[in-house]
């Protein structure tokens, strides 16, 4: 019998709860799960833990995450560096990448502007995405933020930043629906919202 007054199950508990789409309930069921296979699975995730944890980089270039800076798509030279696809978060470039349609490069902005302010620029990855256009190689910029009040804000501010340079700003086309997230779209929808993209 598991006496759940014990810390240490306690301080596993709460910290898996933190993680998202978890509370304590679905935490508590985790732990028990995994008790109940310590070596087929409770060791081999905390090893892949901490292998993650000292090996995951996030890439100087795009924002992506990998075991490498630059990351493997960035420094994928098959790919187009002409042409650059700004999303919200990394979970965004997974699902645009498991449709396998787009064969340029990315920017991960790190999150999104809050359209009534209070999340400053500095926090998310603006600079670095002026520094890339500035360098002059990159002629169009896809701005592949989600369909939400807050990715059409960040949108309209990458717009307004990139306003100096010579480079095409399009957007994707929305087959997306208002308030839809990339990483809930199917690839097909994603194909299409990627060929049909608008200038912004
Ligand atoms: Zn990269």
């Amino acid at each position: 019998m598991i006496n759940m007054n014990n810390s240490t199950l306690d301080k596993l508990i709460s910290t898996i709860a933190k993680l998202p789409g978890l509370g304590p309930r679905s935490a508590r069921r985790i732990v028990l799960h995994l008790i109940k296979s310590p070596d087929a699975l409770m060791l081999p995730l905390a090893e892949q833990l901490t292998q993650a944890a000292e090996e995951i980089k996030i890439c100087e270039v795009c924002g992506n995450v990998d075991v490498v800076s630059p990351c493997n798509i960035c420094n994928d030279e098959k790919r187009d560096d002409s042409i650059v696809c700004v999303v919200e978060t990394v979970s965004d470039l997974w699902a645009l990448e498991r449709s396998n349609f787009f064969k340029g490069k990315y920017h991960v902005l790190g999150g999104t502007l809050s359209a009534l302010g209070g999340r400053p620029p500095e926090s998310l990855n603006f600079n670095s995405l002026s520094t890339r256009v500035a360098k002059g190689a990159i002629q169009e910029v896809i701005i592949a933020t989600n369909a939400t009040l807050e990715g059409q804000t960040t949108g309209h501010y990458i717009v307004d930043l990139l306003t100096p340079f010579e480079v095409k700003i399009t957007r994707l086309a929305y087959g997306i629906p208002m308030g839809g997230e990339l990483d809930y779209m199917d690839e097909g929808t994603l194909n299409l919202a990627l060929k049909m993209r608008q200038d912004f």
